[in-house]
């Protein structure tokens, strides 16, 4: 299920220029999900093309396989003017259409804060859980949960770095099973 190209269940709808829908594989068992749409992926319609993309396709790469091996999403799909958390309400929302995206995974990968507390209903600190596998319940159905920061969060901190560094390993290893 994806949303309307007019979608207008929550106010993010007035500042978007693009509706930014999920990238990479949709037939793939591991989903990566992050915040939200940022300036550049408003304008371009794809995830994670901008600092934050380039980080995590960095580590992808490093770690030994890219975008077109998982899918990439967002917790909404449109972004929220100037860059600020969205509201649990339209995380409310747009949830729908995460959950339809995450329905068949056998892995998702929680980007950071938002992420965390959208899926996980986590409100703490991500040092706390943070490549601390858990589960998710998606329509029912049990889901392995990995906790972990956004890319945007390791920029500057080197041990946040490593712990997304150890994240893209644990995902290669499940790619290979
Ligand atoms: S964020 Fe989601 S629910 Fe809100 S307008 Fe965009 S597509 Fe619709």
């Amino acid at each position: 299920m994806i949303p309307d190209p007019n979608c207008h269940l929550c106010g993010l709808c007035a500042g978007r220029t693009n509706i930014v829908l999920p990238d990479g594989d949709p037939s793939s068992g591991i989903i990566l999900v992050g915040e939200a749409p940022g300036e550049n992926e408003d304008l371009e319609g794809r995830p994670f093309v901008g600092r934050s993309g380039k980080i995590l396709d960095g580590m992808m790469s490093q770690a030994g396989f890219g975008r077109r091996d998982v899918l990439i999403t967002n917790t909404v799909k449109c972004r929220p003017p100037s860059n600020r958390d969205p509201t649990a309400e339209e995380m409310a929302a747009c949830r729908p259409f995460l959950d339809s995206e995450l329905e068949g995974a056998s892995l998702v990968v929680g980007l950071g804060k938002s992420a965390c507390r959208d899926l996980l209903g986590y409100e703490g600190p991500m040092a706390a859980i943070a490549n601390r596998m858990t589960e998710i319940s998606i329509n029912g159905r049990k889901i392995r949960f990995l906790p972990t920061y956004h890319p945007a969060a390791t920029i500057y901190n080197k041990a946040t770095r490593a712990e997304l560094v150890k994240t893209m390993e644990t995902v290669a290893r499940e790619l290979k099973k």
